[in-house]
């Protein structure tokens, strides 16, 4: 015990510097500058382990901006979240998964308001670090009035392929209170397969109620959430 007090004593002693933490202008590089980079700690196949930098010392790897060495530099898989919402009103057509479904109420919103397919689309821009769908589409712009979304998820797929990118799936739930969707979803996954170039079974759709809880459960709205993974050099 006393000699921990007396290592705290002597690193907050006047005079006596602190080690830094993280120095970017000055990293602490603790190899040769040519060694071969070590591996990450990345447990997957060996052949694609991660490749750390040898001369960014780790502390400070999230800290350099985005114009540093990535730290990763190796193909892995990203992943993505997305999540929409848009309200059922009366005067519009419902499309769910780019298939139109029976309905009293649509989804309100400035496109087709495709709840299912801007979520995807979300999923996809997220794995990529790509802004969202309202930045690349805002709905300010008269372009993408009442458009299909379709156009979104080409478009997102097309992000994925500049840069070398392969979906390897994606799955999503849609939280509808009503109608029933479960007849709707085979041909919302041949949909969406069609718009990002996939085989049907990388993509999944599944549906709930919401238990007539909430906004969802007064059939006030419709949501879809869905994550994607994308494999990128
Ligand atoms: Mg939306």
């Amino acid at each position: 015990m006393r000699i921990i007090v007396s290592v705290i004593l002597l690193n907050d002693a006047p005079g006596v510097p602190r080690p830094k933490v993280c120095d970017p202008q000055q990293p602490a590089c603790n190899h040769e500058p040519n060694a071969p980079p070590r591996p990450g700690k990345f447990q997957g196949n060996s052949a694609r382990q991660p490749q750390i930098p040898p001369c960014i010392p780790e502390p400070c790897a999230n800290l350099l901006g985005p114009s540093s060495p990535p730290f990763y530099s190796s193909p892995m898989v990203h992943v993505g979240i997305g999540y929409d919402v848009h309200a059922l009103v009366e005067g519009r057509r419902l499309i769910l998964g780019g298939v139109q479904i029976p309905h009293p109420k649509g989804l309100e919103g400035h496109s087709d308001a495709d709840v299912l397919m801007h979520a995807i689309c979300d999923a996809v821009l997220g794995a990529l670090g790509e802004p969202d769908i309202g930045h690349l589409f805002p709905n300010t712009d008269p372009r993408w009035h009442g458009v299909a979304s379709q156009l979104f998820l080409q478009e997102a797929g097309r992000l994925a392929s500049l840069r070398q990118g392969k979906i390897i799936n994606l799955d999503a739930t849609v939280i509808a209170q009503a109608p029933k969707l479960f007849p709707h979803i085979q041909d919302m996954k041949i949909n969406i397969a069609a718009a990002l170039e996939l085989n049907i079974r990388q993509v999944g759709i599944k549906a709930t109620t919401n238990e007539r809880l909430g906004f969802l459960g007064r059939e006030e709205g419709i949501a879809a959430m869905a994550v994607a993974s994308v494999d990128l050099p």
